[in-house]
């Protein structure tokens, strides 16, 4: 059953079941023979995180690390505070950082600095959205679950206001929904 909220669904349930699977089962064959830090970036990347690491066969650690970007919250401003830290120590380690969207790339591009001044071994990212059109910094991306278009999204760990994070699917709010 659809919220009364969403507007259209951009991307189903299914869909995302279906590409954390084929995204999962080709990290599996990239990381064949290692061991992987996943680094979820809170608090939208964490149920991606849950899922995606379901669907890899290597061996997996998990760490966090929580970034708040100054600005309004449905626009990315690129600076960016580090709130939580990871727990591991990162170096040598391969690193495949796990985001929900990539927008500007703003708030990407300065948490890959920071870790790659870690010296890990390897630095990859996957994110389960990308913004078509929108990347303003040159970003490497190796994992993209789907390109959506340039709209704000929520669902599926995605936030407005902290609601709606808990949709499995995602979707794009009604113009009423931001009045509340
Ligand atoms: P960037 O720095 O790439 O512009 O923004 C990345 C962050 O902005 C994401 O991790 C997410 O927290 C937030 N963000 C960007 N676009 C959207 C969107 O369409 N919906 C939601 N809920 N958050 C977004």
């Amino acid at each position: 059953m659809i919220h009364p909220d969403i507007e259209s669904i951009i991307v189903s349930e299914d869909e995302i079941r279906q590409r954390i699977a084929e995204l999962g089962a080709e990290i599996s064959r990239d990381y064949a023979g290692e061991r992987i830090l996943l680094v979820a970036v809170l608090r939208g990347a964490a149920l991606f995180m849950a899922d995606l690491a379901r669907q890899i066969t290597v061996p997996v650690e998990i760490d966090f690390m929580a970034v708040s970007s100054y600005g309004s919250s449905t626009k990315s401003s690129g600076v960016v505070r580090i709130l939580k830290d990871l727990d591991e120590q990162i170096e040598g380690r391969h690193v495949l950082v796990i985001e929900d969207i990539l927008d500007t790339g703003l708030t990407l591009k300065y948490l890959l600095k920071n870790l790659a001044s870690r010296k890990p071994a390897s630095l990859e990212v996957v994110t389960l959205l990308s913004k078509e059109g929108k990347q303003r910094v040159p970003i490497s991306c190796k994992y993209i679950g789907f390109s959506v278009p340039d709209e704000f999204v929520v669902g599926f760990g995605l936030d407005f206001a902290e609601r709606y994070r808990n949709l499995p699917y995602i979707g794009v709010l009604r113009p009423s929904a931001y009045q509340d």
